[in-house]
Order: structure tokens, then C-alpha cells, then sequence
């Protein structure tokens, strides 16, 4: 196996279309160095994620990104994965938020929350948020780094802030969810944050 490589200075692609995801990596990478650009800058199409599971569809992103732009690239898959669902809906997340009309998250935290109900899964409803990210370059080189933060699901939902499954996770050790955690706080612990703190270290010489 080839020894890990690091970002020399230079730009790197976030190949991504969802804004909530973007907003997160932007603040991530705020601290650095690297030049961020973006799917929209390059006016990237979303790939089709055809993948079986995180890495593989992380590495679909990043390369299909690393291939059209000429410059590293680095896409995340991520998920929630309930415990008494067998780790649904897990790299289908944001499929089951999927209608005619756009992705309905509260739809999908109703579904989640209907589909424990229909089995009578006694709480807490164990879940995790997880995150792999695929650096890739044009070369077809690529690295791998995951994140996953523990956690129960809550009914109803709480808090505007954050994006998809947020409102209904209260990650172990807090009594707020996502939804209700300012964006500073949730950077610290999240499944996202603590990928990119691994990348960042290897790739970046970060502490
Ligand atoms: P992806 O774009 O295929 O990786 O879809 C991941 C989906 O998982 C997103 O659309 C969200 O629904 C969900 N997800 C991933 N990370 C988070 C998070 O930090 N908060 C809330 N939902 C998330």
C-alpha cells in the first residue's frame, strides 16, 4: 500500500451538493490553509451513488470530482444508523427523505420513528450519525478517514438549526439534539468533525 499522502498547499475540492454539508466543511477547514473550491464552482453534476457502502460512495464522489477538476477532492458520505433497525436507513439516509417534490426530512424522521413504533423497540432508540470521507486525486490515489458519534433518538423533533435528521439526535453526554446545537458545538463531536479531524491530521500535519 502506497504511504498516505498529504495536501502541499495548493486547493482541494469539497464534492458536495448539500448545503448543510458544505456549511460544516467550510467552517472545518476554516483554520487552514487550503483553498476551498466547490461541485457549484466547477458546475459538477451529482454522481450516482451506486455504492454498497459510506467508502464506496464517498470514493464515487471524490473521484468523479479529482477526475473533472484536475485537483484533490474530498466528498463524505454519511448516515444515521439505528440500532433496532439493523443500521437502517444508514447509507440510504437521504433517500428515505426522498419525494416528488425534494427530500422531506421531517417525513423521514416520522418514518424512522413510525417503523420503531410498528416493532415496539423500547427506548432509547440507539443510533449513530456516521461519516467516511474519500480524499482522491486525479491519479486515482485515495484515503479513507471515518467519524462516528453515539447517540438515542427523541420524539418530537427539536431545534431549527443544523439539517436533515438533526432535530430527532441527542448525542451521548448532551441533553440538546443537533437541531438545538449551535454549529461551533456540534463541530466538535460530530461524526463529520471527527473524520476530518483524522484527515487533517494525516494529510495536513494538523495536531
Ligand atoms: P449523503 O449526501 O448521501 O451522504 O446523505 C447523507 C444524509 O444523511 C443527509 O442527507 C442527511 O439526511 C443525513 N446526515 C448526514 N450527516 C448528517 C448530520 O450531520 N446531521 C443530520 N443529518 C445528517
Amino acid at each position: 500500500m502506497p504511504p498516505p499522502r498529504q495536501l502541499l498547499g495548493g486547493g482541494i475540492v469539497i464534492a458536495t451538493h448539500n448545503p448543510g454539508k458544505l456549511q460544516e466543511f467550510r467552517s472545518l477547514f476554516a483554520d487552514t490553509a487550503i483553498v476551498i473550491t466547490t461541485s457549484d464552482d466547477h458546475d459538477l453534476a451529482a454522481p450516482d451513488e451506486t455504492g454498497d457502502t459510506f467508502a464506496a460512495n464517498a470514493a464515487i464522489k471524490a473521484h468523479a470530482a479529482a477526475r473533472k477538476t484536475g485537483l484533490p477532492a474530498i466528498a463524505d458520505d454519511s448516515g444515521l444508523t439505528v440500532d433496532a433497525l439493523d443500521g437502517q436507513p444508514g447509507i440510504a439516509t437521504a433517500d428515505w427523505a426522498e419525494t416528488a417534490n425534494g427530500r422531506d426530512y421531517p417525513m423521514a424522521m416520522r418514518r424512522v420513528r413510525n417503523l420503531l413504533m410498528s416493532r415496539s423497540v423500547p427506548e432509547p432508540h440507539r443510533a449513530q450519525f456516521r461519516s467516511t470521507l474519500c480524499v482522491a486525486w486525479p491519479d486515482g490515489h485515495e484515503q479513507f478517514y471515518a467519524g462516528l458519534v453515539a447517540g438515542r433518538l427523541t420524539w418530537p423533533m427539536r431545534g431549527a438549526l443544523g439539517f436533515g435528521f438533526d432535530p430527532v439526535f441527542i448525542p451521548d453526554g448532551h441533553t440538546v439534539t443537533f437541531g438545538e446545537m449551535d454549529r461551533d458545538r456540534k463541530n466538535m463531536i460530530s461524526h463529520r468533525a471527527l473524520a476530518l479531524k483524522t484527515f487533517a491530521a494525516e494529510c495536513l500535519g494538523a495536531p
